[in-house]
């Protein structure tokens, strides 16, 4: 009889956006009439920018011409729209990577789970708590964790609080950790990190000989010229650092689908023969075999985002987002809620009032003035007391929604 893979048993079951189905779907049935507000999604409303849509079309003609027509292409990407990364959005802002380090895929999720096909068994693995699923989820499937205890922690992760006490900036940890997942901007709690800050955990992974995964999904929404968009404006990055990108959440390819990984040549882990190997011959090697690269009209969208047109047009779509995040401070704050993010990034994280647990809180919101948003504690023990907001909606529903709040809800 053939098996499975055991580890999948140990999931927690996608608990956390299936029981915010429910509840809104029971309470959408006892009110039929209720016009139910969902902030609690991380995916786009805004259609995609003219320029890649042109783009795109353009492509979708080449297809057409046996002397333009692309068949498989380069597992690794195009090496006209690397090249355009490397230039714009790394070498740029003082990051020296080459376009032969970045590897164009269909999203940060896959990349973020599939890279632990290349690391070994016995790494310890650091999180920070609260944190984006599927680091947690996809280390549980790769057989890196142990068991989930009732808070839901698996055991054998390192897990980092973050929350208001530590101003959602994880403490570098005591111990030894292999590799750390870090994400800025970050989802759920819309924080930011500093270059010292990042300096500081560069200094620890190269001082421990760790791997950082700094997830860079929401770099777009970065407002403050102080902060770093890339792990790679760090000295000593190259060396300890693997980011991921993504064209989902600046571009509105939630649905269409491009995102990159950046692998420095310099990076190397330890072999079980002592010996260190570099992690970007593993990955190409990866990818090449599990992978047949993203479609060619994609790729000529994603390219048109580095245009002039294409520039102006995501500034324009991700200033709507930030904009509705501002609305939504603005407003929750007027409230008397204590609320953090949402100044660099397309999510406000509230502290609950009156001491009431994220599901309580969302309970509340619901039922008076039926909003949705997401309980903080789904995305770790430490998130809870903490809801999300999310500002991928439209203008007309975060105003109304806050209108509700603002009427009915002041604490
Ligand atoms: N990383 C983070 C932190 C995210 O919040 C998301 C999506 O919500 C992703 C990655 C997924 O990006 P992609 O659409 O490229 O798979």
């Amino acid at each position: 009889m053939a098996t499975i893979n055991d580890n999948y048993l140990k999931l927690k079951a996608g608990y956390l956006f299936p029981e915010i189905a429910r509840r809104v779907n029971a309470f959408a049935q006892a009110n039929p009439d209720a016009k139910i507000i969902r902030l609690g999604i991380g995916d786009v409303t805004e259609p995609l920018p003219e320029a890649c849509r042109t783009a795109m079309i353009k492509a979708v003609e080449d297809m057409g011409d046996r002397s333009s027509f692309k068949g498989y292409g380069p597992e690794q990407g195009y090496n006209w729209l690397r090249e355009k990364i490397a230039t714009h959005d790394f070498q740029a802002r003082g990051a020296a990577i080459e376009a032969d380090e970045i590897f164009i895929s269909d999203g940060s999720k896959c990349d973020s789970g599939n890279i632990l096909d290349i690391f070994g068994k016995n790494n310890v693995i650091a999180v920070t708590d609260p944190v984006y699923p599927v680091y947690v989820d996809t280390n549980v499937m790769a057989g890196n964790t142990g068991d989930a205890n009732e808070k839901g922690e698996y055991g054998g992760l390192v897990y980092l609080p973050v929350t208001a006490e530590n101003n959602f900036t994880a403490e570098i940890p005591s111990q030894k950790v292999d590799l750390i997942y870090l994400c800025f901007p970050n989802n759920p709690t819309g924080a930011t990190a500093t270059k010292e800050h990042l300096q500081a955990w560069v200094n620890y992974a190269k001082a421990n000989g760790s791997i950082i995964f700094f997830d860079a999904a929401y770099e777009a929404f970065i407002t403050d010229p102080s902060l770093p968009h890339s792990i790679f404006e760090i000295e000593g990055a190259r060396d300890c650092a693997i980011e991921f990108r993504s064209f989902s959440k600046n571009a509105g390819f939630t649905g269409t689908r491009c995102a990159l990984t950046v692998v420095p040549k310099t990076l190397t882990a330890k072999a079980a023969d002592g010996s260190n190997v570099e992690l970007w011959k593993l990955w190409n090697r990866r990818q090449s075999t599990k992978f047949n690269g993203v479609s060619y009209i994609i790729q000529r969208g994603a390219e048109a985002v580095y245009s002039e047109a294409g520039q102006t047009q995501i500034k324009a779509l991700v200033n709507f987002y930030l904009d509705n995040a501002k609305i939504i401070r603005q407003e929750l704050t007027n409230a008397g809620l204590n609320v953090y993010g949402g100044v660099n990034a397309p999510y406000v994280w509230v502290k609950t009032p009156h001491g009431l647990s994220s599901w309580e809180f969302f309970d509340k919101l619901l039922e008076t003035v039926n909003v949705v948003g997401t309980p903080g504690s789904g995305f770790g023990a430490a998130g809870e007391g903490y809801f999300r907001i999310s500002a991928f909606n439209s203008r007309e529903n975060v105003e109304e929604a806050m209108k509700r709040i603002t009427a009915k809800f002041t604490v």
